[in-house]
């Protein structure tokens, strides 16, 4: 029996060859899913968290340009369309919120003001400036990372947004929220 097992243990160049051959599939498999991701024929993980990951991707290229990292990406059928990340610093422009600059971007690609068949997914509850240009624009569909309590549309009541318009808050907003209290530890310090 236990020369059995020795038998059966892969060792050696046969080894490296066995685990050589078993990887060709197996990374061209896992090219093959992270290619259709984008176009959404093989999801494998939730949708949302897959387009609120990219959100977040834009947060953090706001933070490595010493940006409050805030990112938006727009999504319609299934494909992202246009992506922003806070730049009030660079462009000194304080209209210039990851969202508006999405929005913008969307509509450009699009040739259309309006986004009726668009998500907007962003890692902080937008402002007020912000959910009321994804109102004028149409956005369909809104989700939300962490909440803004000081700065959020949510301050100003339930009528901002159409109350039609699918809102989902809060996903992934621990990791955006960490992104954030980093930031401004990291601004503090360096006072
Ligand atoms: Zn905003």
């Amino acid at each position: 029996m236990f020369q059995g097992h020795v038998a059966l243990r892969p060792c050696g160049f046969k080894s490296h060859l066995r685990h050589f051959i078993l990887a060709i599939p197996v990374r061209l498999m896992y090219t093959m899913i992270r290619d259709k991701l984008n176009g959404n024929k093989f999801l494998m993980i939730d949708q949302d968290e897959f387009f609120q990951r990219e959100a977040l991707k834009q947060a953090q290229q706001a933070y490595e340009e010493d940006e409050v990292p805030i990112g938006a990406v727009i999504v319609s059928k299934d494909r992202i369309i246009a992506k922003g990340h806070n730049q009030t610093e660079r462009l000194q422009d304080v209209t210039a919120h990851a969202e508006m600059i999405a929005i913008t971007s969307a509509s450009h690609g699009l040739g259309s003001k309006y986004l009726t068949e668009c998500t907007l997914y962003v890692t902080l509850e937008p402002c007020l400036m912000c959910a009321t240009a994804a109102r004028w624009a149409q956005i369909s569909r809104l989700v939300t990372g962490t909440n803004d309590p000081k700065c959020g549309y949510s301050l100003y009541g339930s009528g901002v947004l159409p109350a039609k318009l699918p809102v989902k808050k809060e996903l992934l907003a621990n990791e955006c929220s960490e992104l954030l209290t980093e930031f401004f530890r990291s601004k503090r310090e360096s006072y």
